[in-house]
């Protein structure tokens, strides 16, 4: 591994981002070059600080995602939407007071014919 390529990956090792063979292959290099072994601790660092920092953030306010809730109700929570002219597949997710019904649709020529509802 060079240099650049240890220094490529770093960012994502101190993210904990990096699979474990990655990780391996890294720090086998970190161990023998101290350019490397600078960027590494100043990485780790800097992603110490940055999670200490965001743990400091105070939460949100009592209430607020009962708030949410209740606003949220009925609209759409999540709509995927593939296809062409043709043909299309459509999937959403909305909120109900009793859950969140998943819905699925396919549609061929601009007919639509419902294909899923959990
Ligand atoms: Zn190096």
């Amino acid at each position: 591994m060079t240099c650049d390529q240890a220094q490529g990956l770093i960012p994502l090792y101190a993210a904990r981002a990096l699979s474990e063979s990655d990780g391996a292959v890294l720090i086998a290099h970190v161990a023998q070059c101290t350019v490397c072994q600078a960027e590494l601790v100043e990485a780790m660092r800097l992603g110490h600080e940055l999670r200490a920092a965001f743990a400091r953030l105070p939460g949100a306010p009592e209430g607020t995602w009962l708030s949410v809730a209740a606003r949220t109700v009925g609209m759409p929570l999540l709509q995927v939407d593939l296809g062409s002219e043709v043909a299309g597949l459509s999937l959403s997710v909305g909120a109900t007071r009793t859950g969140t019904p998943i819905t699925g649709s396919l549609s061929i020529l601009g007919r639509e014919m419902p294909v899923l509802r959990i």
